[in-house]
Protein backbone atom coordinates (compact mmCIF):
# COMPACT_ATOMS: atom_id res chain seq x y z
CA UNK A 1 0.00 0.00 0.00
CA UNK A 2 1.28 3.22 -0.85
CA UNK A 3 1.45 6.47 1.43
CA UNK A 4 -0.34 8.38 -0.08
CA UNK A 5 -3.18 5.49 0.07
CA UNK A 6 -2.76 4.93 3.55
CA UNK A 7 -3.45 8.34 4.18
CA UNK A 8 -6.46 8.60 1.79
CA UNK A 9 -7.81 5.86 4.29
CA UNK A 10 -6.95 7.59 7.68
CA UNK A 11 -8.86 10.78 6.31
CA UNK A 12 -11.97 8.62 5.05
CA UNK A 13 -12.22 7.00 8.90
CA UNK A 14 -12.18 10.47 10.47
CA UNK A 15 -14.50 12.32 8.56
CA UNK A 16 -16.51 8.87 8.82
CA UNK A 17 -16.29 9.11 12.93
CA UNK A 18 -16.61 12.90 13.48
CA UNK A 19 -19.97 12.98 10.96
CA UNK A 20 -22.41 13.34 14.18
CA UNK A 21 -20.14 16.55 15.07
CA UNK A 22 -20.71 18.88 11.45
CA UNK A 23 -24.61 16.89 10.61
CA UNK A 24 -26.90 19.21 12.31
CA UNK A 25 -30.19 17.28 11.62
CA UNK A 26 -32.29 20.42 12.69
CA UNK A 27 -30.87 22.12 8.99
CA UNK A 28 -32.74 19.54 7.54
CA UNK A 29 -35.82 20.04 9.44
CA UNK A 30 -35.81 23.49 9.74
CA UNK A 31 -39.47 22.83 11.92
CA UNK A 32 -38.13 20.59 14.36
CA UNK A 33 -39.95 21.81 17.33
CA UNK A 34 -37.99 23.43 20.13
CA UNK A 35 -40.12 22.55 23.07
CA UNK A 36 -41.40 19.31 22.70
CA UNK A 37 -43.60 17.24 25.84
CA UNK A 38 -41.85 14.27 27.63
CA UNK A 39 -44.60 11.80 28.13
CA UNK A 40 -47.96 11.45 26.91
CA UNK A 41 -51.06 11.07 29.58
CA UNK A 42 -54.63 10.53 29.16
CA UNK A 43 -56.53 13.41 30.65
CA UNK A 44 -60.03 13.16 31.66
CA UNK A 45 -62.10 16.01 31.34
CA UNK A 46 -65.83 16.62 31.45
CA UNK A 47 -67.96 17.39 28.33
CA UNK A 48 -70.67 19.51 28.54
CA UNK A 49 -72.96 16.77 28.36
CA UNK A 50 -71.38 15.91 31.75
CA UNK A 51 -69.76 12.64 30.39
CA UNK A 52 -66.34 11.87 31.45
CA UNK A 53 -63.83 12.27 28.25
CA UNK A 54 -60.65 10.98 27.93
CA UNK A 55 -58.00 12.78 25.60
CA UNK A 56 -54.71 12.28 24.54
CA UNK A 57 -52.23 15.13 25.65
CA UNK A 58 -48.64 15.86 26.01
CA UNK A 59 -47.43 18.02 29.35
CA UNK A 60 -46.20 21.12 27.30
CA UNK A 61 -48.17 24.54 27.57
CA UNK A 62 -48.27 26.73 24.77
CA UNK A 63 -48.08 30.38 25.79
CA UNK A 64 -50.19 30.84 22.09
CA UNK A 65 -52.29 29.29 19.93
CA UNK A 66 -53.09 29.56 16.26
CA UNK A 67 -55.94 27.65 14.92
CA UNK A 68 -56.24 27.71 11.68
CA UNK A 69 -59.59 26.31 9.09
CA UNK A 70 -59.52 25.59 6.09
CA UNK A 71 -63.02 24.96 5.12
CA UNK A 72 -63.84 22.27 2.91
CA UNK A 73 -60.15 21.64 2.92
CA UNK A 74 -59.85 17.70 2.33
CA UNK A 75 -56.51 16.18 1.13
CA UNK A 76 -57.41 16.34 -2.50
CA UNK A 77 -57.94 19.96 -2.00
CA UNK A 78 -53.85 20.17 -0.29
CA UNK A 79 -52.54 17.92 -2.55
CA UNK A 80 -53.90 19.73 -5.65
CA UNK A 81 -52.62 23.05 -4.58
CA UNK A 82 -49.25 21.05 -3.89
CA UNK A 83 -49.40 20.06 -7.31
CA UNK A 84 -50.01 23.38 -8.42
CA UNK A 85 -47.45 25.58 -6.36
CA UNK A 86 -44.88 22.81 -6.74
CA UNK A 87 -41.66 24.18 -4.73
CA UNK A 88 -43.86 22.31 -1.63
CA UNK A 89 -46.63 24.07 0.86
CA UNK A 90 -46.30 25.32 4.25
CA UNK A 91 -48.36 22.77 5.61
CA UNK A 92 -45.68 20.23 4.24
CA UNK A 93 -43.55 21.36 6.54
CA UNK A 94 -45.70 20.21 9.90
CA UNK A 95 -44.32 17.16 11.35
CA UNK A 96 -46.77 15.83 13.79
CA UNK A 97 -50.47 15.33 12.02
CA UNK A 98 -53.35 13.40 12.52
CA UNK A 99 -57.53 12.84 10.82
CA UNK A 100 -60.80 13.68 12.73
CA UNK A 101 -64.01 12.25 11.77
CA UNK A 102 -66.24 15.74 11.08
CA UNK A 103 -69.78 14.21 11.54
CA UNK A 104 -72.43 16.06 13.66
CA UNK A 105 -75.86 14.59 14.39
CA UNK A 106 -76.15 14.38 11.03
CA UNK A 107 -73.44 12.24 9.12
CA UNK A 108 -72.32 14.84 6.99
CA UNK A 109 -72.03 18.42 8.70
CA UNK A 110 -71.90 21.70 7.89
CA UNK A 111 -69.87 24.53 8.53
CA UNK A 112 -71.63 25.70 11.78
CA UNK A 113 -71.77 22.19 13.33
CA UNK A 114 -68.12 21.71 12.42
CA UNK A 115 -66.92 24.90 13.93
CA UNK A 116 -69.00 24.80 17.32
CA UNK A 117 -67.91 20.91 17.89
CA UNK A 118 -63.83 22.08 17.42
CA UNK A 119 -64.84 25.35 19.34
CA UNK A 120 -66.70 23.67 22.49
CA UNK A 121 -66.20 20.23 22.08
CA UNK A 122 -69.84 18.96 21.04
CA UNK A 123 -71.37 17.63 18.49
CA UNK A 124 -74.92 19.99 17.41
CA UNK A 125 -77.22 20.04 14.98
CA UNK A 126 -75.94 21.65 11.34
CA UNK A 127 -77.18 25.21 11.45
CA UNK A 128 -75.97 26.14 15.31
CA UNK A 129 -74.09 28.50 16.73
CA UNK A 130 -72.06 27.07 19.53
CA UNK A 131 -74.97 26.10 20.26
CA UNK A 132 -76.24 22.46 21.83
CA UNK A 133 -79.04 20.53 20.88
CA UNK A 134 -81.33 21.98 23.41
CA UNK A 135 -80.12 25.30 21.79
CA UNK A 136 -78.40 26.24 24.80
CA UNK A 137 -75.19 28.26 24.93
CA UNK A 138 -71.74 26.11 24.65
CA UNK A 139 -68.87 28.05 25.68
CA UNK A 140 -66.17 28.51 23.23
CA UNK A 141 -62.27 27.83 23.70
CA UNK A 142 -61.26 31.96 22.69
CA UNK A 143 -64.02 32.59 25.34
CA UNK A 144 -62.13 29.97 27.82
CA UNK A 145 -59.21 32.08 26.69
CA UNK A 146 -60.38 35.71 27.31
CA UNK A 147 -61.77 34.97 30.80
CA UNK A 148 -58.79 33.81 31.96
CA UNK A 149 -56.78 36.93 30.76
CA UNK A 150 -55.58 35.47 27.49
CA UNK A 151 -55.94 38.06 23.94
CA UNK A 152 -57.77 36.91 20.43
CA UNK A 153 -58.82 37.40 17.34
CA UNK A 154 -60.87 36.19 14.76
CA UNK A 155 -59.81 36.85 10.51
CA UNK A 156 -61.44 35.11 7.66
CA UNK A 157 -62.49 35.19 3.79
CA UNK A 158 -66.06 35.41 4.82
CA UNK A 159 -67.84 38.20 6.27
CA UNK A 160 -67.04 37.91 9.92
CA UNK A 161 -70.72 36.89 10.75
CA UNK A 162 -70.64 33.45 8.63
CA UNK A 163 -70.77 30.25 10.06
CA UNK A 164 -66.94 29.68 11.41
CA UNK A 165 -65.74 32.53 12.59
CA UNK A 166 -69.01 33.18 14.76
CA UNK A 167 -68.70 29.86 16.15
CA UNK A 168 -65.63 31.23 18.56
CA UNK A 169 -67.67 34.16 19.79
CA UNK A 170 -71.09 33.82 19.23
CA UNK A 171 -74.30 31.99 19.76
CA UNK A 172 -77.52 31.59 17.53
CA UNK A 173 -79.79 28.38 17.32
CA UNK A 174 -79.97 29.02 13.49
CA UNK A 175 -77.18 30.19 11.59
CA UNK A 176 -78.84 31.82 8.69
CA UNK A 177 -80.17 35.95 8.61
CA UNK A 178 -78.47 36.72 11.93
CA UNK A 179 -75.89 38.82 10.83
CA UNK A 180 -76.82 41.82 12.74
CA UNK A 181 -77.79 39.67 15.92
CA UNK A 182 -74.07 38.02 15.78
CA UNK A 183 -71.76 41.61 14.80
CA UNK A 184 -73.79 42.73 18.11
CA UNK A 185 -72.65 39.74 19.89
CA UNK A 186 -69.19 40.14 18.81
CA UNK A 187 -68.99 44.14 20.37
CA UNK A 188 -70.99 42.80 23.24
CA UNK A 189 -67.03 40.55 24.07
CA UNK A 190 -63.95 42.03 24.70
CA UNK A 191 -62.02 40.22 21.84
CA UNK A 192 -59.18 42.25 20.40
CA UNK A 193 -58.94 41.73 16.77
CA UNK A 194 -61.52 41.35 14.03
CA UNK A 195 -60.53 41.12 10.06
CA UNK A 196 -63.00 39.76 7.41
CA UNK A 197 -66.07 41.13 5.83
CA UNK A 198 -69.40 42.46 6.14
CA UNK A 199 -69.03 46.01 7.35
CA UNK A 200 -72.69 46.75 6.69
CA UNK A 201 -73.81 44.21 9.55
CA UNK A 202 -72.16 46.91 11.94
CA UNK A 203 -73.69 50.22 9.91
CA UNK A 204 -76.92 51.73 11.19
CA UNK A 205 -79.26 48.44 11.44
CA UNK A 206 -82.85 48.00 12.56
CA UNK A 207 -82.17 48.26 16.34
CA UNK A 208 -80.88 51.92 15.67
CA UNK A 209 -77.61 51.25 16.80
CA UNK A 210 -74.07 51.99 14.87
CA UNK A 211 -71.49 49.39 15.71
CA UNK A 212 -69.11 50.91 14.05
CA UNK A 213 -69.61 53.60 15.92
CA UNK A 214 -69.60 51.62 19.28
CA UNK A 215 -66.45 49.81 18.34
CA UNK A 216 -64.53 53.20 17.92
CA UNK A 217 -66.05 54.30 21.33
CA UNK A 218 -64.65 50.50 22.45
CA UNK A 219 -60.84 51.76 21.22
CA UNK A 220 -60.91 49.78 18.22
CA UNK A 221 -59.16 51.24 15.37
CA UNK A 222 -61.21 50.64 12.23
CA UNK A 223 -60.31 49.84 8.99
CA UNK A 224 -61.91 48.89 5.55
CA UNK A 225 -57.99 48.51 4.31
CA UNK A 226 -55.33 46.43 5.82
CA UNK A 227 -52.88 47.54 2.94
CA UNK A 228 -53.15 51.31 4.50
CA UNK A 229 -52.82 49.74 8.43
CA UNK A 230 -48.70 49.47 7.36
CA UNK A 231 -46.61 49.78 10.38
CA UNK A 232 -49.19 50.95 12.54
CA UNK A 233 -50.02 48.37 15.68
CA UNK A 234 -53.36 49.43 17.52
CA UNK A 235 -54.73 47.46 20.60
CA UNK A 236 -57.49 46.79 19.03
CA UNK A 237 -58.53 46.04 15.55
CA UNK A 238 -61.66 45.83 13.37
CA UNK A 239 -61.08 45.34 9.56
CA UNK A 240 -64.26 44.61 7.58
CA UNK A 241 -62.66 44.96 4.15
CA UNK A 242 -66.56 44.69 2.17
CA UNK A 243 -69.80 45.44 2.63
CA UNK A 244 -71.08 42.24 2.69
CA UNK A 245 -68.98 38.74 1.06
CA UNK A 246 -65.32 39.30 0.27
CA UNK A 247 -64.67 38.44 -3.37
CA UNK A 248 -62.65 35.92 -4.59
CA UNK A 249 -58.56 35.74 -3.71
CA UNK A 250 -57.84 37.40 -7.38
CA UNK A 251 -59.63 40.93 -5.95
CA UNK A 252 -59.24 40.80 -2.80
CA UNK A 253 -55.30 40.37 -2.90
CA UNK A 254 -53.25 39.52 0.04
CA UNK A 255 -55.58 40.24 2.74
CA UNK A 256 -55.55 36.60 4.47
CA UNK A 257 -51.67 36.35 4.51
CA UNK A 258 -51.41 40.30 5.29
CA UNK A 259 -54.28 39.70 7.80
CA UNK A 260 -52.58 37.11 9.45
CA UNK A 261 -49.53 38.49 10.12
CA UNK A 262 -51.08 41.70 11.56
CA UNK A 263 -53.41 39.84 13.77
CA UNK A 264 -50.44 38.64 15.57
CA UNK A 265 -48.63 40.89 15.99
CA UNK A 266 -51.26 42.97 17.75
CA UNK A 267 -51.74 40.42 19.88
CA UNK A 268 -48.44 39.35 20.35
CA UNK A 269 -48.25 40.55 23.82
CA UNK A 270 -45.46 40.12 26.53
CA UNK A 271 -47.84 39.85 29.45
CA UNK A 272 -50.63 37.83 28.45
CA UNK A 273 -51.16 34.99 25.94
CA UNK A 274 -53.23 34.72 22.96
CA UNK A 275 -55.48 32.78 20.76
CA UNK A 276 -56.57 33.55 16.92
CA UNK A 277 -58.52 31.53 14.94
CA UNK A 278 -57.77 32.10 11.29
CA UNK A 279 -60.04 31.03 8.48
CA UNK A 280 -60.07 30.44 4.48
CA UNK A 281 -63.03 30.38 3.88
CA UNK A 282 -63.41 30.16 0.12
CA UNK A 283 -61.82 26.96 -0.54
CA UNK A 284 -65.38 25.70 0.57
CA UNK A 285 -67.42 28.22 -1.74
CA UNK A 286 -65.28 27.26 -4.91
CA UNK A 287 -66.09 23.18 -3.38
CA UNK A 288 -69.61 24.14 -4.02
CA UNK A 289 -68.99 25.79 -7.43
CA UNK A 290 -67.13 22.82 -8.14
CA UNK A 291 -64.50 25.42 -9.64
CA UNK A 292 -60.96 23.61 -9.30
CA UNK A 293 -58.81 26.09 -10.42
CA UNK A 294 -59.96 28.75 -7.86
CA UNK A 295 -60.29 25.94 -5.73
CA UNK A 296 -56.35 25.65 -5.83
CA UNK A 297 -56.05 29.78 -5.90
CA UNK A 298 -58.15 29.93 -2.27
CA UNK A 299 -56.03 27.19 -1.49
CA UNK A 300 -52.56 28.82 -1.62
CA UNK A 301 -53.85 32.01 -0.27
CA UNK A 302 -54.75 29.64 3.00
CA UNK A 303 -51.60 28.50 2.61
CA UNK A 304 -49.27 32.37 2.68
CA UNK A 305 -51.38 32.53 5.77
CA UNK A 306 -50.23 29.36 7.02
CA UNK A 307 -46.72 30.10 6.50
CA UNK A 308 -47.18 33.42 8.33
CA UNK A 309 -48.36 31.80 11.04
CA UNK A 310 -45.73 29.01 11.10
CA UNK A 311 -42.51 31.77 10.68
CA UNK A 312 -43.84 33.53 14.07
CA UNK A 313 -44.79 30.30 15.79
CA UNK A 314 -40.88 29.22 14.77
CA UNK A 315 -39.03 32.51 15.79
CA UNK A 316 -41.13 32.91 19.19
CA UNK A 317 -40.99 28.74 20.03
CA UNK A 318 -43.35 28.85 22.65
CA UNK A 319 -46.53 28.96 19.62
CA UNK A 320 -48.62 26.19 18.95
CA UNK A 321 -50.04 26.38 14.92
CA UNK A 322 -53.04 23.83 14.55
CA UNK A 323 -54.00 23.87 10.76
CA UNK A 324 -57.40 21.88 9.82
CA UNK A 325 -60.54 21.93 8.54
CA UNK A 326 -64.34 21.92 9.20
CA UNK A 327 -65.19 19.06 6.55
CA UNK A 328 -64.13 18.39 2.98
CA UNK A 329 -66.37 19.96 -0.03
CA UNK A 330 -67.02 18.72 -3.32
CA UNK A 331 -65.86 15.23 -3.16
CA UNK A 332 -63.08 16.33 -4.85
CA UNK A 333 -60.72 14.00 -6.59
CA UNK A 334 -57.52 14.60 -8.79
CA UNK A 335 -57.78 13.05 -12.33
CA UNK A 336 -55.11 14.01 -13.79
CA UNK A 337 -52.57 16.73 -14.23
CA UNK A 338 -48.84 16.95 -15.00
CA UNK A 339 -46.04 17.58 -12.18
CA UNK A 340 -44.21 19.63 -14.32
CA UNK A 341 -46.15 22.11 -15.25
CA UNK A 342 -48.23 21.99 -12.21
CA UNK A 343 -51.66 21.49 -14.15
CA UNK A 344 -54.29 19.57 -12.17
CA UNK A 345 -57.68 17.69 -13.35
CA UNK A 346 -59.61 17.79 -10.37
CA UNK A 347 -63.14 16.48 -10.57
CA UNK A 348 -66.11 16.74 -7.96
CA UNK A 349 -68.76 13.73 -7.11
CA UNK A 350 -70.76 16.43 -5.17
CA UNK A 351 -71.99 20.50 -4.77
CA UNK A 352 -72.05 19.77 -0.75
CA UNK A 353 -69.69 18.88 1.91
CA UNK A 354 -68.85 14.95 2.51
CA UNK A 355 -68.06 12.83 5.14
CA UNK A 356 -64.51 11.59 4.98
CA UNK A 357 -62.53 12.57 7.52
CA UNK A 358 -60.34 15.59 7.08
CA UNK A 359 -56.13 16.01 7.81
CA UNK A 360 -55.36 17.79 11.12
CA UNK A 361 -51.71 19.40 11.18
CA UNK A 362 -49.86 20.81 14.14
CA UNK A 363 -46.45 22.27 15.05
CA UNK A 364 -45.27 23.75 18.79
CA UNK A 365 -45.56 23.01 21.71
CA UNK A 366 -48.35 20.35 22.27
CA UNK A 367 -48.26 19.66 18.68
CA UNK A 368 -47.70 15.69 19.70
CA UNK A 369 -51.13 15.38 21.09
CA UNK A 370 -52.74 15.86 17.63
CA UNK A 371 -51.46 13.15 16.22
CA UNK A 372 -53.95 9.89 15.34
CA UNK A 373 -57.27 9.44 14.39
CA UNK A 374 -60.37 10.93 16.99
CA UNK A 375 -63.47 13.66 16.30
CA UNK A 376 -63.81 16.42 15.86
CA UNK A 377 -64.89 17.82 19.24
CA UNK A 378 -61.01 16.35 21.03
CA UNK A 379 -59.79 19.50 19.34
CA UNK A 380 -61.37 21.32 22.05
CA UNK A 381 -60.65 18.90 24.90
CA UNK A 382 -56.99 19.05 24.16
CA UNK A 383 -56.79 22.98 23.27
CA UNK A 384 -58.57 23.53 26.56
CA UNK A 385 -56.09 21.18 28.69
CA UNK A 386 -53.06 22.24 26.64
CA UNK A 387 -53.53 26.24 27.05
CA UNK A 388 -54.73 25.61 30.87
CA UNK A 389 -57.53 28.09 30.80
CA UNK A 390 -60.38 26.09 32.40
CA UNK A 391 -58.77 26.36 36.04
CA UNK A 392 -61.78 25.27 37.76
CA UNK A 393 -61.09 21.65 35.95
CA UNK A 394 -57.73 21.33 35.75
CA UNK A 395 -56.69 18.20 37.58
MG1 LIG B 1 -66.63 28.84 6.83
ZN1 LIG C 1 -69.78 24.65 2.62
Amino acid sequence: MSKQTVIFILLLIALVLSAPLWYNSSEEDPLKPKQTGKTHETVFLTTPKGDEKATYVSNSHPQNVIFMIGDGMGLSQITAGSIAKQDGLALEKFRHIGLIKTYSTKLITDSAAGATAMATGSKTYNGAISMNVKQQNLKTILEYAEEDGWVSGVVTTATVTHATPACFYGHQPERRKVNRKLAAQFIAQDIEVLMGGGWTYFKDGPDGRDLIEEAQEKEYFVTNNIEQVGDYRPDKMLCLISPQLPPKVKERGNFLPLATKKSIEILDHPKAGFFLMVEGAQIDWRGHENKSSLLIEEMLDFDKAIAEALAFAEKDGNTLVIVTADHETGGYSINGGNKKTGEVKGKFTSDYHTATMVPVFAYGPGAESFTGVYDNTEIFFKLKHLMQVDKKNIQ
